[in-house]
Formats: C-alpha cells, structure tokens, sequence
C-alpha cells in the first residue's frame, strides 16, 4: 500500500551484502535517518544507513505532509508542562527546521512551500491552549492571531469550529523530494545509503556494535537507531517506551481552489488536510475514533476512518470526491510526546518517538544526536532519552 507521495520514486539505493566495518551505521532511513545522514556528511567519519525497504517506507513517505513549527504538543501546552522558557526554546529550535529546509530547497526541487496554517478548534480545552500559544508566539515577534468562527474561510465555517488560531510561518514539503535530497547531498560526500538492508540483530561489544542483515554484517564503532515506531527487540531498554499507532490518509484527485491554500490541523491535531497546487486535496486523522484498534506496526487500512476523512474531504468542497490514493502510516507515541534523543550506552544512540508530529522535529533532533556523537554535546533537556533511560554500560 504506497502513499500519495510514494509515486515519486527515489534511488535506486544498493543493497548491502558481506562484512563491513562503519565508524558510524545509522538504522533506518525516513526523516530522522536522511537528516543524521545529511548532518554527518562532513564529520570525516565513515557513515553507513541501512534501510529495510526503501528510503520513505516508514512514516516519513506516508505522512500529511505538513511542515508545523513546535513539537506534538501545541506551545501553549508544552508551556504547561515544560515552563514557559523552555517550551518557547524548543519552538524556536523547530523554526531553524524552515531555515534548512528553504536552504535545500535552493539546490533541489522540493515542492516546499510557506503559507502559514490554520488550527481549528474549539473545545474549553483547546480555547486556553490556542490563547496561550498565540500569546507566546506574539511575544516572540510571530504575527499569530485568534480567527473566529465568521472570519474564517466558508469551507472550514461549514465544519463548525468555534475557534482558529493562524501560524504564519508554517507550511508544507513533498517529503520524499526531501529525502531524496538530504541522501543526494550526504552520498556525495560519501555516505553510503543502502535499502532492503535490514537489520535483525545487534550485540553491543566494548569496542562497537556488530548488526547483522540477512546477508550482511556491519561492525560499527557507534550505532544510532532511527527506527522510530520499529523498536528494535535487541535494544531492551526501549521496551515499554514506544507505542506504535496508525494513521490514515488519502489524496483525492483534483479540485476546483478551495478557499483556503494552506493546510489546516483540527481536533487536537487529530485530523488535517491541505490542497496541493494540482487541486489535489490531501487529508487524514480519525484516530481518535478508534484509539484502541489503531494500534500497531500493521499497515492496513481502517474503512470505517477511511470513509469519516472521505467525508471531511466531501463536506469541505461541499460536493463528491474521487479519491486516487488510501494508505496508513505508523506514528510512534512516547508518554509525554516527545523524541528520544541521545546516547544511552557509549555505543549505542537512539531518535526515535516523534509523537505524529516530526517534519520539523527530526532534523533537530537528529542534529543533537550528531552533535552529541561528534563534539559530546548534551541533547536539549526536554528530548534527552535519560529521562526515560538510564544511561548504561556497553555489554562486552
Ligand atoms: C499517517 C501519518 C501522518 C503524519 N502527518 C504528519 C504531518 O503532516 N506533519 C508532521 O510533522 N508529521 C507527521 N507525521 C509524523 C512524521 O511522519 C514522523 O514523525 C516522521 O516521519 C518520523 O520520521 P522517522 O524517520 O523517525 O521515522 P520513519 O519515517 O518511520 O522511518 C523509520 C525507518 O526505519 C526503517 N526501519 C525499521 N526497522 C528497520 C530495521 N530493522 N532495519 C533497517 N531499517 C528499519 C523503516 O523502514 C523506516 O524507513 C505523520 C505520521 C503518520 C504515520
């Protein structure tokens, strides 16, 4: 079951086979394993990324495509949890997200584009976590406003929201144009990408870590796993941290303009949708419908959801739809929604965990990783992986 965006093929990428020895093998190869792979191309270390399938199999070629500054929760909600300081930081680090992406998209055709976002709600709830979050980001300089129900767009005011509240500086990427561009840069600088490549084991030694494939073995001096919802079952201290739940989505064929060009993320997050420049409208969300059967590393499609999303999509052009593609994707759910970032043996990092919100999560968090491999850096607080794990020993 390929996604909307799957139709744009990347690669091809060999596929490993024989012993070989890495300083440094990073294990998947969506967002967060292009972004290492990007961001360790000029460390001067030997880099390998093994990928199962292709690069984009996972979540990162099946997701909405939206580029949103913040991590899963809302500033105004991580204010509540992290203090104000420190969750205005992390936002701010997610808008440097923007900055490398607009730098990419100078070099590669991206299909990337800001236009700013709209979050509909309406809920006590979400009423003082939209004030807050338009609060913080105008104190920031950020132009973010409250829209009321009647100004906002016809379409989304059929829906019936109470309230909105529009970012300015968000917007949208191709995500396997994205891949395709991080891997281009990093194999030019000799990072060797490679796909159906899986890794089925590890063991951790005092001198580096051995990953072996179905015909291959890699010894690396430091493994870093970027399997997001595929927790690895030789990496026990991921047990339990984890959850992988399912998301669905679907692109239509094309359609008259609507009167909104930008996307729009509504329910909590739950449900989003924007257009394509091609009238194509893509839309998802629903989970909540079924929080206890969208659960899982199966990709398979929930009709019931499937026809809810068609629905939203029929009662935003107020008329049919025909839909081209149906796919899910596996989001990867931590307790308190954010990533898992560091080392948590001296060989062994992780980032992972992104909560169904990464576009503009990744390429930070992999960053600290890198950071924190190549020049000891500490990750940022809030996503260090020692809040959930103990940093441990090598095994052997
Ligand atoms: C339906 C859906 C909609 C979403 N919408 C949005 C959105 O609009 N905006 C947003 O910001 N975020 C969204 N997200 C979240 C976002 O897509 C993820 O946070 C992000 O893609 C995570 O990137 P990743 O590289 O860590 O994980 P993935 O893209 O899942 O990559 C993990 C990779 O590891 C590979 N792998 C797994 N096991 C092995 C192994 N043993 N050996 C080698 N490779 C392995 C997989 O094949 C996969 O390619 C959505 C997610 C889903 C599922």
């Amino acid at each position: 079951m390929q996604s909307y965006w799957q139709h744009h093929r990347i690669g091809p990428y060999p596929v490993l086979s024989g012993r070989h020895h890495a300083d440094v093998a990073v294990i998947g190869a969506g967002y967060t394993g292009s972004w290492l792979a990007y961001w360790l191309k000029d460390s001067g270390l030997s880099v390998v990324v093994l990928e199962r399938d292709t690069p984009g199999a996972g979540a990162s070629g099946r997701n909405g495509g939206l580029l949103l500054q913040g991590a899963a929760q809302l500033l105004g909600e991580s204010a509540q949890t992290l203090g104000q300081a420190v969750a205005v930081e992390l936002w701010q680090r997610t808008r440097q997200t923007f900055n490398w992406v607009e730098e990419l998209s100078r070099r590669h055709a991206l299909d990337y584009h800001v236009t700013g976002s709209l979050y509909v709600g309406g809920d006590a709830g979400e009423r003082e976590v939209l004030e807050a979050t338009v609060d913080l980001m105008n104190q920031a300089g950020v132009a973010a406003r409250l829209v009321k129900r009647p100004d906002q767009p016809k379409s989304i005011q059929r829906l019936g929201y109470d309230l909105a509240a529009w970012f300015p500086d968000d917007g949208m990427v191709h995500p396997l144009k994205l891949i395709e561009a991080l891997l281009a840069e990093a194999q030019a600088q000799g990072v060797q990408i490679y796909s159906h490549s899986g890794v089925v084991a590890g063991t951790e030694h005092s001198s580096g870590v051995e990953l072996l494939g179905e015909n291959f073995s890699v010894y690396a001096d430091r493994v870093l796993i970027a399997q997001n919802a595929y927790v690895p079952d030789w990496v026990p201290a991921l047990t339990g941290l984890i959850h992988p739940v399912r998301g669905q989505v679907l692109a239509t064929e094309p359609v008259a303009p609507l009167d909104h060009q930008y996307p729009v993320y509504a329910d909590h997050g739950f449900n989003y949708w924007h257009q394509r420049a091609d009238g194509r409208i893509i839309a998802g969300g629903f989970r909540h419908l079924d929080l206890t059967g969208e659960v899982g590393t199966e990709l398979t499609l929930h009709q019931p959801i499937q026809a809810r999303v068609t629905q939203l999509v029929r009662d935003l052009v107020n008329g049919p739809v025909t839909v081209s593609d149906r796919w899910a994707g596996i989001m990867a759910m931590t307790a308190d929604h954010r990533p898992l970032v560091g080392f948590i043996t001296p060989r062994l990092g992780v980032v992972m965990g992104y909560s169904g919100h990464g576009s503009t999560v990744t390429p930070i968090a992999a960053r600290m990783l890198k950071d924190a491999l190549v020049d000891n850096t500490p990750v940022f607080a809030p996503f260090a992986a020692e809040r959930m794990i103990p940093p441990q020993e090598s095994s052997t």
